[in-house]
């Protein structure tokens, strides 16, 4: 076993660890003071996270067919604009 301890992140198990209880602990994935197991854990979240990113159904790329060329955009009707307006009071 290569895991840090869960109480103080060092390179030893849990239960040799010599840390007081007393003692805060110290997450050795992201060095906030709770147990490196702890569920609330931002390292823990973002790893969280990330499965289920990788677990989420995406878009088939390979099958995603190219987007269709966007529609040319209408020429907007000719109007009598304010120019004319105010050219022919
Ligand atoms: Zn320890
Ligand atoms: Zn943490």
């Amino acid at each position: 076993m290569s895991s840090n301890c869960v109480k103080c992140g060092g390179p030893h198990a849990s239960s040799d660890c010599k840390k007081e209880r007393e003692d805060e602990p110290k997450c050795f994935n992201c060095s906030q003071k709770h147990p490196a197991n702890y569920q609330g854990c931002a390292a823990f979240v973002a790893a969280k996270q990330a499965l289920l990113n990788r677990t989420r159904p995406t878009t088939n790329i390979l099958t995603t067919k190219p987007a269709p060329p966007f529609p040319p955009l209408q020429t907007l009707p000719q109007t009598t604009t304010y120019s004319q307006i105010l050219k022919n009071p």
